[in-house]
């Protein structure tokens, strides 16, 4: 295709900072860089009409740690990995919830739950011995007093035990991008889907090419393509495709508020009187490691018997409707590794991405740190 004249002299020209991906994280970090520099043209650009990865796809938990999740993760990473992850997590969900409030972003702080049931008691045993560490490591961190509480009391089937996390909370996910995306607009900030990038090289300015043959010169280009950032860049980033499904709305829901099973493989939560349930990646990890928003035939079929038997406490063949199924895709590292890949690749060009399974939260930090880090 040729470009027009005023599309490329007007719409895309004297651009200060080019910001490839809509996501979370692209469009915070053009709030931040706008915030700081009124003056100066930003721009985001995305592939699909707005962001298509993981930032619209997502369950809408507002979590920062779970105990079985620490314990994994503490194979891999070192502490200070590990917790100052959680420690990002946390500050960003508070940035959030500061800055577009819980009404617009419906945030309801019902806690956490993650769920253990006879499958995993040695895992339950595990989390129980790591509790009080874990929450004397957090008070120092954050302040926060019992961070992860032993309950036996949970309404669940086939739960022998659930450890509780009171300091997190559910919002609604399309209300989210709505709020961060029309607050962009407001401040000038300008945003075009239908843009993809195929490569990018660094002359006098970063000169950027698309996919339909377009070169668009920026001052500055940030990377916040999350999964798919090792597809313009050297980098440890594989996508982990997640799978989505929501119940018809009913009269009565048997839990509300978040839970996780099975170290977080799977999630779910009440939303507008339904069931929303994820995950199940374990079951077929190879096949989820794509980068097609795709179905996963054997995952959906999981998680409506898991929704089914574990949830509802029914035989799986009574009729919950399935009103919804989608997917999205996060990125994470080799071994899983969840730390955020923050960093300058050259000058004026720069990375932040690789927020993994817990990156609503993250991305307000993840935005903030490359911002800091580009004027440091
Ligand atoms: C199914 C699922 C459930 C999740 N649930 C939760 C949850 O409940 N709570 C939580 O905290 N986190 C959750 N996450 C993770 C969270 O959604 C992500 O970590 C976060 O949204 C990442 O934001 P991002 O902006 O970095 O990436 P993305 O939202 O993936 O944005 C990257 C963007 O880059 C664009 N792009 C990629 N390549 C190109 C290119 N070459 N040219 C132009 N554009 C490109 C994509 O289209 C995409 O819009 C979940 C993720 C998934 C997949």
């Amino acid at each position: 295709m040729n470009y027009s004249y005023w599309e490329t002299e007007h719409l895309l020209a004297e651009i200060d900072y080019l910001i490839v991906g809509m996501g979370l994280v692209g469009l915070q970090t053009a709030v931040a860089l706008k915030e700081k520099e009124p003056k100066a043209h930003v721009v985001v650009i995305d592939r699909h009409a707005w962001g298509l990865g993981a930032s619209t796809r997502n369950a809408g938990f507002g979590c920062f740690a779970n105990v079985s999740e620490i314990l994994d993760d503490l194979k891999t990473d070192t502490p200070e990995n590990v917790y100052q992850t959680i420690q990002k997590r946390y500050h960003g969900l508070h940035k959030l919830r500061n800055k577009f409030g819980d009404q617009a972003i419906d945030y309801v702080a019902k806690g956490s739950c993650e769920i253990f049931t006879k499958q995993n008691r040695d895992d339950l045993s595990a989390a129980i011995d790591s509790i009080q560490a874990i929450n004397t490591i957090l008070h120092s961190e954050l302040g926060l007093e019992r961070t992860f509480t032993y309950t036996s009391n949970n309404p669940l089937p086939n739960a022998i035990g659930a450890i509780r996390n009171s300091y997190e909370g559910q919002l609604n996910t399309g209300k989210l991008y709505k709020s961060i995306y029309s607050f962009g607009q407001q401040l000038g900030i300008k945003l075009y889907g239908g843009i993809e990038v195929k490569a990018w090289e660094k002359a006098d300015k970063v000169a950027v090419q698309t996919a339909d043959g377009l070169t668009i010169k920026t001052n500055n280009l940030i990377i916040c393509t999350n999964a798919f950032a090792s597809q313009l860049l050297d980098e440890d980033i594989a996508p982990c495709r997640g799978q989505v499904i929501v119940s018809e709305p009913l009269e009565q829901l048997p839990c509300e508020g978040l839970y996780m099973y099975n170290q977080g493989y799977y999630y779910w939560r009440d939303i507008d009187n339904r069931i929303l349930l994820g995950g199940a990646r374990n079951m077929d990890i190879k096949g989820e490691t794509s980068y097609e928003i795709n179905s996963n035939d054997t995952i959906i079929s999981e998680l409506k018997r898991f929704m089914m038997e574990e949830i509802f406490g029914k035989d799986v063949q009574t009729a919950i409707g399935i009103d919804h199924q989608w997917s999205g895709i996060m990125g994470m590292g080799k071994d899983h590794a969840k730390a955020p890949l923050v960093k300058r690749v050259e000058p004026n060009v720069y990375l932040a991405a690789r927020l993994g399974g817990m990156g609503v939260a993250l991305s307000a930090t993840v935005a903030e740190d490359v911002v800091t880090l580009m004027h440091s």
